[in-house]
């Protein structure tokens, strides 16, 4: 069985003082055991520090992004091996928002889930559609050609969970409907049974991302392949701990 899995993906979002009130309310929430749901939160780099330090034990971060490979002359970049040496668990790569506005293609972003696995990283890999691709009726070889990319450079995928964020559905309040998710991670995990193989289908987690809140998580939650969310803007307020129920 692929346990439920929630994370939370604060952006580029927040104070000190900010981040401190979501972790004490993160700290105080009643949720489900560590053995029904799998938490993680992903607050911006400067705060990974502070968040881990102070974030109870059952929880786990996520950095936002890191580099293609060994650190070294890359200013600004952050290296996979900082992320390992300072015992930050996950990565978040491929976001839409890196894909679009930071012109990440799918092989770059291959290359980097290959290399952070390789470093020891978990990865949330996230891969989705745009309106006019889906309008244009290929939704499903846009989230393929964008696996494929990742399949490609990985053997590996126990460390690997696949966020499928449409892009019209993050942040504008337009969540997918259960039955579009359900109808596009089905088709993702058919896609892993042919392409990869039927262990890695029937064992990866495939979360949806996308305008998920504490009155839809629910159903969307409840349909077969969707195996938990990546939440962004609910993530930052105490409705996430509705979220988190959601497993139960
Ligand atoms: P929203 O939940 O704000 O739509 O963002 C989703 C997302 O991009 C999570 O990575």
């Amino acid at each position: 069985a692929r346990k439920f899995f929630v994370g939370g993906n604060w952006k580029c979002n927040g104070t000190a003082e900010e981040v401190k009130k979501i972790v004490n309310t993160l700290n105080e929430a009643q949720v489900p055991s560590q053995d029904v749901v799998e938490v993680v939160v992903s607050p911006p780099y400067v705060f990974l520090p502070l968040v881990k330090s102070t974030l109870r034990s059952d929880f786990f971060v996520a950095a936002q992004n890191c580099w293609v490979k060994k650190g070294g002359a890359f200013t600004g970049e952050v290296s996979a091996e900082m992320l390992v040496n300072l015992d930050i668990p996950w990565v978040i790569l491929g976001h839409s928002e890196r894909r679009a506005i930071l012109n990440e293609s799918s092989e770059f972003v291959g290359d980097k889930v290959a290399y952070a696995l390789a470093q020891g990283l978990k990865v949330i890999a996230c891969v989705g559609e745009t309106l006019e691709e889906r309008e244009a009726g290929s939704t499903m070889d846009v989230v393929a050609a964008q696996t494929k990319a990742i399949a490609d450079r990985v053997t590996n995928w126990s460390n690997v969970v696949i966020a499928y964020e449409p892009v019209w559905a993050i942040g504008t309040g337009k969540v997918a409907s259960p039955a579009q998710a359900q109808e596009v991670h089905d088709e993702l995990r058919k896609w892993l049974a042919k392409n990869v193989s039927a262990d890695v289908a029937a064992t990866t987690r495939i979360i949806y991302g996308g305008s998920v809140n504490g009155g839809n998580c629910k159903e969307l939650g409840g349909q077969a392949d969707v195996d938990g969310f990546l939440v962004g803007g609910a993530s930052l307020k105490p409705e996430f701990i509705d979220i988190i129920k959601a497993a139960e």
